[in-house]
């Protein structure tokens, strides 16, 4: 990743990048300047000196397999997951709707700041139309 404000994060958002990066190489090949547009337009910005390295580590863990395709006379390395690696981002998967429900479930949860703000947000609206107007006049 190019540095940036989000450099302090970086330990968390590779994570999420390797999980994209499976996740689109278990749908269709892929290949590392198209998988860089991609996550460009998740807003991460990432290099080829990022790319590259992350796409060779999945192929040695054995989660990708690179081939080498003919495009427009130029070749280009595509990766495309093994089922090693689809059965990777299935696990994955759980762990990351799990880990999403709980984020988002505590923001909601009764007692939590979100609740106490929406409640303070919604509080004049309850309040009967005449006695709001009551109140107003002198
Ligand atoms: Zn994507």
């Amino acid at each position: 990743m190019t540095p940036n404000r989000d450099t302090k994060y970086q330990d968390i958002y590779i994570g999420l990048v390797r999980l994209h990066v499976l996740h689109h190489a278990a749908q269709e090949p892929v290949f590392g300047h198209g998988m860089i547009q991609e996550l460009g337009r998740h807003g991460y910005h990432l290099g080829p000196g990022t790319m590259y390295p992350l796409l060779h580590s999945l192929e040695r863990r054995g989660w990708l397999k690179s081939q080498i395709v003919l495009v427009d006379g130029r070749r280009r390395k595509c990766y495309a997951a093994t089922p090693h690696g689809k059965a990777a981002l299935l696990q994955a998967r759980d762990y990351v709707r799990e880990l999403f429900d709980e984020i988002f479930e505590e923001r909601a949860k009764p007692g939590s700041d979100r609740d106490l703000n929406m409640r303070r947000l919604q509080k004049p609206s309850l309040m009967p139309a005449s006695k709001t107007a009551k109140k107003g006049r002198p």
